[in-house]
């Protein structure tokens, strides 16, 4: 029986693991290795070691109604994309809500996660914890790891030949906080993700240039979709999850590349994708059409060589007297404190997971990784679902019946398909949803309560709908997805 359970870190999801364990009638334990919850989102002037850093005007790119906790909406007043220091408000609020803190263990890093000796019968952790120097060790049935994966940033710098001759100074993104110090100054940044396109937007307001170099091209989206509603509360339904499923994919293919291309022709702004049908995550940027445009950031092709003071791009293009580099080439997965890290196998970034959350290989399904899996949709709702299913199966209510038939129909076909890191939002939630009994049947709301059905099937795909029924049910869920639109247009 599961009863202990570790929570590693208390970001968005080590809260959302924390609450479905309280709720599930198990004992949590939250490890925070800073002082307070958010991760991400916890903004601090200096990057800590082993959290994820970002920048001081980092804004969402999903919007409030897509991106809050199934149960616990954010307030009427809040503007539909926030700034981070709004986020971080709203995620210190469901923890007290919910009275999470005095689960958590500030100040508190993990050191070391290994099974127990007599793991393969009774599935038990042995967590290794350190705060002021002093070590703790403890047993738990399962533990949940919540650590987050932008955090150890990937800097490959033996791809750019030169690097080391270069005189200027160069950095990861992760470091970056504000522009100030750019001001007047001649700047590459590398990588077209939401990262680097951020930074290039944000250094062109003080740099005398910026270049923005990228390798494949990227789909730039905006915020601000047709008529000017929130892009995630138009793209992402039921019903264009389901038209894409039933088209023939040539026009599914088509009818994507024309709507990324709605708003600018990309091929013209030297953004164009190379794969265009691939639905690898857009970036979100309303400012780098316009700062192209303007001239203010120039696109450039991948970097070939650099030398002291210019850079040599692939297209034979030079650009002299380059002042400072940004490489804002990612982030790679990392999970330090696993004694075996083959357990949540890492390798090129590659990471094999059953439902993007449970490591195939365990004799016993008890340790999940949250929070990993990226779709074109929200962390946090993605995260809570993701706990809610982890805690059944921890409990052995839905997994157990498969689990206790043996070791063999674990590694067999059924459960050893691998879940790419990527993967369609709704389809994946939906999935989830289905295995704990908590997706909403819109044929039988059609005959219930049409005008709710017609929401949830034509409307935004919302946390809210999963909380409609099943375990976990919330009273507010329908009214709150009856006036979502209310809640957006205020
Ligand atoms: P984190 O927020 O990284 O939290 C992990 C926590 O674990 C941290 O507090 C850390 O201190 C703690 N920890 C780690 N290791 C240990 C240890 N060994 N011991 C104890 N504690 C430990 N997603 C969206 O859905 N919408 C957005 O708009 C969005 N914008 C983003 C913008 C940027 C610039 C970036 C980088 C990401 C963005 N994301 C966005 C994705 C983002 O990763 C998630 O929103 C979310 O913050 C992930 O939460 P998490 O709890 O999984 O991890």
């Amino acid at each position: 029986m599961v009863r202990r359970v570790a929570v590693v870190g208390a970001g968005v999801s080590g809260l959302a693991a924390t609450k479905c364990c309280l709720e599930e009638g198990l004992e949590p334990t939250c490890f925070e290795q800073s002082e307070n919850v958010g991760g991400l989102w916890y903004y601090t002037d200096q990057a800590e070691e082993g959290r994820a850093s970002i920048y001081r005007t980092v804004f969402t790119n999903s919007c409030k109604e897509m991106m809050c906790y199934s149960d616990f909406p954010f307030p009427d007043d809040h503007p539909n994309y926030m700034h981070n220091a709004r986020l971080q408000h709203y995620i210190c609020k469901y923890a007290e809500h919910f009275d999470l803190l005095r689960h958590i263990r500030f100040k508190t890093l993990v050191t070391k996660v290994k099974k127990r000796p007599d793991f393969s019968v009774t599935g038990q952790w042995e967590v290794v914890t350190r705060r002021d120097g002093k070590e703790e060790t403890a047993v738990f049935d399962a533990v949940m790891v919540c650590s987050g994966h932008h955090v150890y940033p990937n800097l490959p710098l033996a791809e750019f030949p030169g690097i080391q001759k270069f005189k200027g100074s160069y950095f990861h993104s992760r470091e970056y906080k504000e522009p100030e110090k750019f001001r007047g100054k001649k700047v590459l940044v590398i990588g077209l993700g939401n990262s680097g396109c951020d930074i290039a937007v944000e250094l062109s307001t003080v740099a005398s240039q910026v270049y923005l170099s990228s390798r494949s091209g990227s789909w730039v989206m905006s915020r601000v979709w047709d008529n000017g509603y929130p892009w995630d509360m138009l793209v992402i339904t039921r019903f264009r999850t389901w038209l894409g499923n039933i088209l023939p994919r040539a026009i599914s293919d088509w009818l994507y590349v024309r709507g990324m291309n709605r708003f600018f022709k990309h091929e013209n702004f030297g953004l164009m994708p190379l794969d265009r049908t691939s639905r690898k995550e857009p970036v979100f940027n309303d400012d780098l059409p316009s700062r192209i445009a303007c001239g203010v950031v120039v696109m450039k092709p991948n970097v070939k060589e650099f030398r002291e003071t210019s850079v040599l791009f692939q297209d034979g293009t030079v650009q002299d007297d380059v002042d400072v580099v940004v490489f804002a080439t990612g982030y790679s997965y990392s999970y330090p404190f696993m004694e075996d890290d083959s357990i949540i196998k890492c390798r090129d970034n590659q990471v094999t997971l059953y439902k993007g959350i449970v490591p195939p290989r365990l004799e016993k399904p008890t340790l999940a990784v949250i929070g990993l899996v990226q779709s074109l949709g929200p962390i946090i709702p993605t995260a809570d679902l993701q706990c809610r299913w982890a805690v059944k199966v921890f409990q052995g209510r839905w997994l157990g019946k498969c689990w206790m038939k043996g070791y063999f129909l674990f590694m067999g076909s059924s459960l050893s398909q691998h879940t790419t890191l990527q993967t369609d939002y709704v389809t994946y939630m939906d999935e989830l949803a289905s295995a704990i009994g908590v997706k909403p049947n819109v044929l039988k709301l059609l005959l219930t309560d049409p005008q709710l059905a017609l929401k949830v099937f034509f409307g935004p795909c919302s946390p809210y709908q999963f909380r409609l029924v099943g375990p976990g049910k919330w009273s507010g869920a329908r009214k709150a997805i009856l006036t979502q639109w209310d809640r957006t247009l205020q």
